[in-house]
């Protein structure tokens, strides 16, 4: 058995990840925080692509949390490691910076920041075990250039970009690869309340991109094909940012 972790796989990018992963053969762990019935609604979709999983209720934010539910699953699993993981989870809370409540950059940083540090650093010590690991965070073109109304965003994709490239040079020798993505504007829950008529005329290819377009790149890169691509950012954008 070969096991995948999605963070944030109930919905959206996440959950695309998840039903493409396991068309790649992989047992999903799907991630979620609120939304126990769209996860439920994954893991089915994962079933029908023809792979189990599990639900793994936790808030990648909270360090007890991330670390009760990873620990309770090697206990359940003590001869398997989970070899993929993809931190997806992530939050918007857009202000301009001089009206943005404290709570707003705590809450989006520490749900990137954190949560890569807190779902990522347990698991490292078996994917090095192992000699394979795939790591694939979801950054952001703000992360990149910077979005106005986005400053908490942009820095927490940005941060988490900068972790990526440094974990990366520590586990390379391990077989294990840290790559980040980073998407433009892609049609989910998180872009609701956008205007999306206005904003894809700024897109050169004049669409927004599918949660589908991001599963086939994320599941590329965890593939044995990208082996020795690492510590690298894919953008994903429809030319917004080249
Ligand atoms: P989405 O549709 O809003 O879904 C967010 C997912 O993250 C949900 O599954 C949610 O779980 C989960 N989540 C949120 N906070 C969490 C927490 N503290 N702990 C665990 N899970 C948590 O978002 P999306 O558009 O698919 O975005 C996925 C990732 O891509 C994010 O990191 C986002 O920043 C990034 N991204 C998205 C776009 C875009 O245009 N959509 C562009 C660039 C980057 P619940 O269902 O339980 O709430």
């Amino acid at each position: 058995m070969k096991y995948a972790l999605v963070t944030g796989g109930s919905r959206g990018i996440g959950r695309a990840v998840c039903v493409r992963l396991a068309q790649s053969g992989y047992q999903i762990l799907v991630n979620y925080v609120r939304n126990a019935e769209e996860a439920r609604k994954t893991l089915e979709l994962v079933r029908e692509a023809g792979q189990d999983g599990e639900l793994l209720q936790f808030d990648v934010s909270d360090r007890m949390q991330t670390c009760r539910a990873l620990e309770a699953w090697e206990k359940n699993h003590p001869d398997e490691y989970i070899e993929v993981l993809v931190n997806n989870a992530g939050i918007r809370r857009d202000n301009i910076m001089a009206l943005m409540p404290e709570d707003d950059w705590t809450q989006v940083v520490d749900t990137t920041l954190k949560g890569f540090y807190n779902v990522t650093q347990p698991l490292l010590q078996a994917m090095m075990f192992h000699k394979f690991g795939r790591i694939v965070s979801l950054a952001s073109v703000s992360g990149i250039k910077g979005m106005p109304g986005q400053t908490n965003y942009s820095a927490a994709k940005g941060g988490l970009i900068a972790a990526t490239k440094a974990l990366a040079l520590e586990v390379a020798r391990k077989n294990v690869t840290v790559n980040a993505v980073a998407p433009g504007f892609i049609k989910t829950d998180m872009v609701e309340g956008l205007d999306e008529a206005a904003l894809k005329k700024t897109i050169p290819a004049n669409r927004f991109g599918t949660p589908e377009e991001v599963a086939e790149l994320v599941a590329f890169l965890v593939s044995p094909h990208a082996g020795y691509i690492t510590g690298d950012v894919i953008s994903i954008n429809g030319g917004l940012y080249t």
